[in-house]
């Protein structure tokens, strides 16, 4: 008999919440990931009472009561609803576009003077299906909006032309004719009282964890430790990138420490014009409302990913998608691995979709 049930490759959100639902059931886990902590992507450093999210903003919403109970479970959330700021060449705007938005903007003060506003910018576009991001947000919320918030932000995000980007990205945000901030449509929303270090301890208590390890440095080892793999690394890396490699975005954090209590009064401000080399600034005390005297803040930059770099983000364009299927058809005949997670699915998959994937498949455990 082998040492552990489930060898699980990445200690992330994937990787932590299917150790803590097969460790409940019994099951012997081993976790391993190459970084030195857990939590992947949702990692944050406590730098003197500040959780500092390492790895970029992380805000938890969810509509499924079933994940929001399941994290409840194991951690009890803040209040805090995320209203990002956009700042395009000084002048500061609301997100997601809505009333506060229009008005900013064009000074409506009605929800009918916004629509009709809307229309006449986006008439070019009437009955033509939108096939990329460029003609998405066209449609959804004119011109003038596409030229200030989303075009110069978009393009230092993906580092590609808004023509070459898939319409799904922009439809992530809402559009509301309501004088309403909040960036999520979602019932549920808030930050782990005491950050989500406090979530993935939990969630790993049961298990071994090994860190400072990379799967493939020694793979053959590795797999005869368990019965089974659930790997949520890069799923083009597991099969030595046969078919080529697979495009990501990957992201440089420039952190600073600032001897005031406060910086940006808001969490999140996104830099929309082209020329701010980066995308976003992140306050980190406000996701948790804090008071110290000090603050920590976070610029955000994007690049393309290369080798040795952390692949942040997938690039889910028809030249991506085509390729991850290549793999995901190759995937489908390992029989005893379980593949999981942001990178192993390649998809722009949220927390919650995460916990709610592996949720799917917790009778299976
Ligand atoms: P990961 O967190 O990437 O974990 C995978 C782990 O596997 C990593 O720790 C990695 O080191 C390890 N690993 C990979 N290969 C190997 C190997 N060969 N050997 C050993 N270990 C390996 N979601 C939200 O819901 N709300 C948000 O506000 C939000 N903001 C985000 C902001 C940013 C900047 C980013 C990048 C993502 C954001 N997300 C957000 C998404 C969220 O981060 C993901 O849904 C979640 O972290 C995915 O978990 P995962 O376990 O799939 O992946
Ligand atoms: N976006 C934008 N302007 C903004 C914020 C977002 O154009 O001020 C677009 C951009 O294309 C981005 C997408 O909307 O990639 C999704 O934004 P979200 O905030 O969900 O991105 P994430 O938090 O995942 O980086």
């Amino acid at each position: 008999m082998k040492k552990y049930d489930y060898l699980i490759v990445g200690a992330g959100l994937y990787g932590a919440t299917f150790a803590h639902l097969a460790s409940k059931k019994g099951k012997r886990c081993l976790v391993i990931d190459k970084r030195n902590h857990v939590g992947g992507n949702l990692f944050c450093e406590n730098i003197d009472g500040i959780n500092v999210h390492k790895y970029g903003a992380h805000i938890f919403h969810t509509s499924d009561k079933k994940i929001w109970e399941y994290v409840n479970s194991l951690v009890e959330f803040n209040r805090y609803t995320n209203s990002p700021v956009a700042n395009y060449k000084g002048h500061l705007y609301n997100l997601p576009f809505n009333m506060n938005t229009f008005y900013q903007l064009w000074g409506v003060k009605t929800p009918a003077e916004a629509a009709a506003e809307i229309e006449k910018q986006r008439k070019k576009m009437e009955g033509k299906e939108p096939s990329n991001l460029e003609e998405q947000a066209i449609s959804l919320v004119g011109r003038d909006i596409y030229e200030k918030l989303i075009k110069g932000y978009t393009e230092k995000q993906w580092g590609r032309s808004c023509t070459d980007l898939p319409a799904f990205i922009i439809k992530r945000l809402p559009v509301r004719f309501t004088f309403d901030n909040n960036y999520f449509n979602d019932k549920y929303q808030g930050i782990p009282i005491g950050g989500y270090n406090v979530l993935i301890d939990k969630m790993l208590a049961d298990a071994d964890v090994k860190l400072g390890v990379d799967y493939f440095s020694d793979k053959e080892s590795f797999d005869s430790m368990a019965e089974k793999i659930v790997f949520t690394g890069m799923i083009d890396e597991y099969f030595g990138y046969c078919f080529g490699k697979l495009e990501y975005r990957t992201l440089r954090f420039e952190q600073e420490r600032l001897e005031i209590p406060n910086y940006q009064g808001n969490a999140v401000v996104n830099y929309t014009e082209r020329e701010v080399p980066f995308t976003r600034i992140i306050e980190h005390k406000h996701f948790e409302f804090g008071e110290q005297p000090h603050t920590v803040i976070t610029r955000e930059y994007s690049s393309e990913w290369s080798d040795g770099a952390e692949p942040y983000y997938p690039v889910n364009d028809n030249k991506n998608n085509t390729l991850y299927e290549k793999y995901a058809e190759l995937a489908k005949g390992c029989e005893n691995v379980i593949f999981g997670g942001r990178l192993a699915a390649y998809k722009y998959y949220d927390m919650h979709h995460v916990i709610g994937q592996v949720l799917q498949i917790e009778d299976k455990i």
